[in-house]
């Protein structure tokens, strides 16, 4: 299953990912894909909208993992650009089970250690506004809840 969304501005994709947001529940699991400006920190700023979450979120390529706790629910936000996947157990899991939300940017770079059961969403540039936004629900969770986003 996937489900396509074109988005024509920055205000849509925003648009989409707090209605996400507002939709997700304790222990969720969304990776991000795209190229550098395809639009993932957008995405995520908006999902953390939709959390209930005021702090200004921005990438956090150097600290790979940012938290943000004044939400409805715990957001943590990690940019695994940098890493490689070894294999090596580098404790994600605590994030990845805990009451968070927890969102990836730039995932496959730790594909092994991903949870079997998340939201994979790709980000692909059509032109300097147009975005095509593809989500991938992995497991029955997020399958209902992509029929939600995308009907509702
Ligand atoms: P990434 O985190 O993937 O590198 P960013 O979210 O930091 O990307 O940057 C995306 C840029 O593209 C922003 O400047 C944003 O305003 C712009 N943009 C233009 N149109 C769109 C759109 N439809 N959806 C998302 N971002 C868009
Ligand atoms: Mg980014």
């Amino acid at each position: 299953i996937k489900h396509v969304v074109k988005s024509t501005h920055t205000d849509e994709t925003t648009r989409l990912a707090i209605r996400l947001g507002e939709l997700l529940k304790p222990g969720a699991v969304i990776t991000l894909e795209g190229d550098l400006g395809a639009g993932k920190t957008t995405f995520t700023k908006g999902l953390a909208k939709g959390l209930g979450i005021r702090k200004n979120v921005n990438s956090p390529t150097f600290t790979i993992m940012k938290e943000y706790r004044d939400g409805r629910i715990p957001l943590y936000h990690m940019d695994v650009y940098r890493m490689e996947d070894s294999g090596e157990d580098l404790g994600f899991d605590e994030y990845f089970e805990g009451d968070g939300v927890t969102v990836v940017e730039w995932a496959s770079m730790i594909e092994e250690q991903l949870p079997k059961e998340r939201l994979d969403i790709r980000i692909h540039r059509l032109g300097d506004d147009e975005r095509e936004i593809i989500l991938i629900p992995l497991g029955e969770d997020y399958i209902v809840l992509c029929e939600e986003l995308v009907t509702g």
